[in-house]
């Protein structure tokens, strides 16, 4: 379990600085094998968010989804211990 606070008010990076994309391709694949938001610390499942990349704005390619979805990754992924295949 993640002991990153996940309940603050606190600057996030913007999905273009982080290296956020999503590749509609993947959103059905299996999430716990490969990069995937989904296996990440920072990854909040519930509504879809992450701890220290805002939900909105363009990612990389100018795409605007408004979440972090769990089959999106960034530059920051950092895999959830035991989690990732
Ligand atoms: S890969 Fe990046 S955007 Fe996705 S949950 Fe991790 S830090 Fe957040």
């Amino acid at each position: 379990m993640s002991k990153i606070p996940k309940d603050k008010d606190y600057p996030k990076l913007s999905k273009a600085t982080s290296g956020y994309i999503e590749i509609l391709l993947f959103e059905n694949a299996n999430l716990n094998a490969g990069y995937f938001c989904n296996d990440c610390v920072y990854f909040i499942k519930q509504g879809s968010q992450c701890a220290i990349v805002k939900n909105d704005g363009p990612d990389v390619n100018g795409e605007q989804s408004d979440i972090i979805a769990p089959h999106g990754i960034c530059t920051l992924w950092f895999p959830i211990e035991g989690q990732a295949q």
